[in-house]
């Protein structure tokens, strides 16, 4: 049982800042070999400035002629398999070291005979769909119901990952956006077979079991995502955190309605189950705001989203302190100043830093990317604390470009590996010096 295998739970006075630094800790369980690949790829990984200036399509043209052996180690290190079947291993091991996985089915939807083929195009955590038809996001909607299947077999303390974008036509939330941004009302009609389909898809979950995350999209979309997530946890919420909304902390208007939200679930008394992000579409928010003519959505500087995404963890673990496991926040970050913060709140606040299966999913969690900040995941993990990796999954020459498009968004963060080379090199050494009896440990 992962819980059984926490092996330094309850020991938390150690997560302090040095907690990181010790990379014989973080990666116990990786083999030599996978931490040479590791340093490898993600030491590839910081030459992005050059993925950067690709055009749109040439990732798909380069998948025709590079031969299948220059992919596989980066498919290996970012991504878990082509098919549940293949992802099953890599979870039990995640499993066995503590951390449990956000599923992200990252596939073509499958159509039925004679229906047109979706469209996807370039996303930073899981894509970002085109809308086609109405028989598309059923195909998309058959392909999350996989998903939230495979959560149940694979990483039943987990998650997946649901895009409402790719449920439904995108206009709908858009002119349901402007309304609620308005002031004005919206029902539940107006978002028609985008609602009915999400709430399927939670009715799913919810009768598995497991949770589901709503995804945080564009900025024009977003308040009417909310809005259906908030339905789904009225609903879903009332014992236990099914429903994960998320929470972009680089919005200037995050703050005010994470505690408005917050309030309702109070007062309405459903479990609030939050993903907090700093937000991953920076670029686009600036451009769309300057064309359209309307202010920045976005703070003003990575200073003020730090400040922020801080501010924001605050309300959510003061809530928890007060509700206890009546709420669900999952720390999604790769940086660890913002993940120390967090831990330091929880001390100061009595907020338990155990997790496990008797938790059902209430408290505290934190998540990054699979093949990212692993000395962060795993110190967490080997800590006792609830630990996830977002996990891609699907065929190669589909999750592929979907990947090199998400390290284009995400190439900021891929120039923020130092610290995770040094440890992966500094454990490698360690390992090739101990019978020279040179190392310790
Ligand atoms: C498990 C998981 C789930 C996620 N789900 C979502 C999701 O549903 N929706 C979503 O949008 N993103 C999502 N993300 C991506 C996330 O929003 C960030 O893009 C990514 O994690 C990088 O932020 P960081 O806190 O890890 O790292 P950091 O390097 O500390 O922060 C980088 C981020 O800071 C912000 N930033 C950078 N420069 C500036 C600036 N000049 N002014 C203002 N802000 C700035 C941007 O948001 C940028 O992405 C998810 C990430 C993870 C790990």
């Amino acid at each position: 049982m992962a819980a059984a295998n926490r092996v330094l739970r309850g020991t938390l006075n150690a997560a302090k800042k040095f907690v990181f630094e010790d990379a014989t800790l973080a990666f116990k369980d990786k083999t030599t070999k996978e931490l040479a690949q590791a340093w490898t790829v993600l030491t590839a990984c910081k030459h992005h400035n050059r993925i950067e200036r690709w055009r749109p399509g040439s990732v798909e043209r380069m998948m025709d002629y590079l031969p299948r052996l220059c992919v596989m180690p980066f498919f290996n290190h970012f991504v878990a398999g082509e098919s549940e079947e293949e992802i099953a291993p890599v979870m039990a091991r995640l499993r066995e070291q503590g951390v449990e996985g956000i599923l992200d089915y990252a596939a073509e939807a499958k159509l039925e005979q004679g229906e047109a083929k979706a469209k996807t195009s370039s996303g930073a955590v899981a894509r970002e769909f085109v809308y086609e038809a109405e028989h598309v996001c059923d195909a998309n909607a058959r392909t999350f119901a996989l998903a939230i299947a495979a959560v149940k077999n694979v990483t039943p303390q987990g998650f997946a990952a649901l895009k409402v974008t790719a449920l439904g036509n995108p206009v709908l939330l858009e002119e349901a956006s402007s309304k609620i941004r308005s002031g004005e009302e919206v029902s539940l009609a107006e978002l028609g077979t985008i609602e009915r389909r999400l709430r399927k898809l939670a009715r799913q979950a919810s009768d598995l079991g497991v949770g589901v995350m709503v995804d945080a999209e564009s900025y024009q979309h977003q308040p009417a995502i909310d809005y259906l997530a908030k339905q789904l946890q009225r609903e879903f919420n009332t014992t236990k955190p099914t429903v994960l909304n998320t929470y972009q902390c680089y919005l200037k208007d995050s703050r005010g309605r994470l505690e408005k939200d917050l309030e309702l679930a109070k007062s309405e008394g459903w479990v609030f189950a939050a993903k907090l992000v700093r937000g991953a579409y920076m670029k686009n928010e600036g451009e769309r705001a300057k064309r359209l003519g309307y202010e920045n959505p976005i703070h003003d500087s990575y200073e003020d989203t730090s400040s922020n995404f801080n501010q924001c963890v605050d309300l959510v673990l003061d809530h928890l302190a007060k509700a206890q496991r009546k709420t669900s926040v999952m720390v999604a970050t790769h940086n660890r100043d913002s993940i120390e913060h967090t831990i330091e709140t929880m001390e100061r606040l009595g907020i338990s830093m155990v997790g496990g299966e008797d938790q059902d999913r209430g408290g505290v969690h934190f998540a990054q990317l699979l093949g990212m900040s692993d000395y962060l995941t795993f110190s967490l993990a080997h800590h006792g604390l609830q630990a996830f990796k977002y996990i891609p999954y699907g065929p190669l020459e589909e999750v592929m470009p979907y990947l090199l498009r998400r390290a284009q968004e995400n190439s900021e963060l891929l120039t923020k590996v130092d610290e995770e080379r040094a440890l992966l090199l500094q454990e490698v050494f360690r390992r090739f010096l101990k019978p020279f009896s040179l190392a310790k440990g």
